[in-house]
């Protein structure tokens, strides 16, 4: 059963958030100052926080840079709330690197798809998150790719197709395996855009372009090396 921890002195709403939460079978805890919050946070492992940022005794974004700090609560996704609907709030939760924010009044509605998708995206994590094949390094967390330690702007079709190859390096990947991976299925437009998309990422790949390799008559091939 996968655990949250709710973080929010407004114990109206924080019932409101665990109830959804129960009923979707998570288990829940609460904190409702920020001290106890970050202590709960840091102390007790969770897949979720779920933070308020107006807090007594200590402020969400304090709360959220200790949870940070440590170790033991640094990978946890944090989803942050506030009343307040300025902008500048909502950039500064996601600056400060919060993985959702959402603003009150919510609905339970939309903040049960915001948990689902943040945790979908942190389900990928384990295992490899980052993936390091000679010159090449992806990061599937941020979708951020690196030629010899330069990023590399990469569209996230490019990114999925790079990846694919490269994670089975040394074999050729057969075109319809490549289109079914990336595009959902395959027929001969997507063939066709297969090789469009590939030309354009050896154009990205500059001098490393040569990594990528074409098997006549199956599709493509990292190099093993
Ligand atoms: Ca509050």
């Amino acid at each position: 059963m996968q655990r949250i921890l709710i973080i929010e002195d407004e114990r109206d709403i924080a019932d409101l958030i665990a109830f959804n939460l129960e009923r979707a079978g998570y288990e829940v805890l609460k904190a409702h100052d920020g001290i106890t919050g970050a202590r709960m946070a840091i102390h007790e492992p969770t897949e979720l926080i779920i933070l308020d940022l107006m807090l007594p005794g200590k402020d969400g974004y304090a709360v959220f840079k200790e949870i940070r700090r440590d170790a033991r609560s640094r990978e946890t996704p944090v989803i942050m709330l506030t009343a307040r609907a300025q902008t500048e709030d909502r950039i500064q939760g996601l600056e400060a690197g919060a993985d959702d924010y959402l603003t009150k009044p919510f609905s339970p509605k939309e903040l049960m798809l915001r948990v689902q998708a943040v945790l979908k995206r942190s389900d990928a994590k384990p295992g490899a998150v980052v993936v390091e094949h000679g010159p090449f390094r992806f990061n599937k967390n941020d979708l951020k790719f690196y030629l010899q330690g330069e990023p590399v702007e990469l569209t996230s079709t490019e990114f999925k197709l790079l990846l694919f190859l490269t994670e089975r390096a040394g074999k050729p990947q057969d075109r319809n395996d490549l289109l079914r991976s990336v595009w959902g299925y395959s027929d001969d437009v997507h063939s066709r855009t297969l090789d469009t998309h590939m030309k354009r990422l050896r154009q990205k790949l500059g001098e490393h372009a040569g990594m990528v390799e074409t098997v006549r008559g199956i599709g493509y091939r990292v190099s093993s090396s």
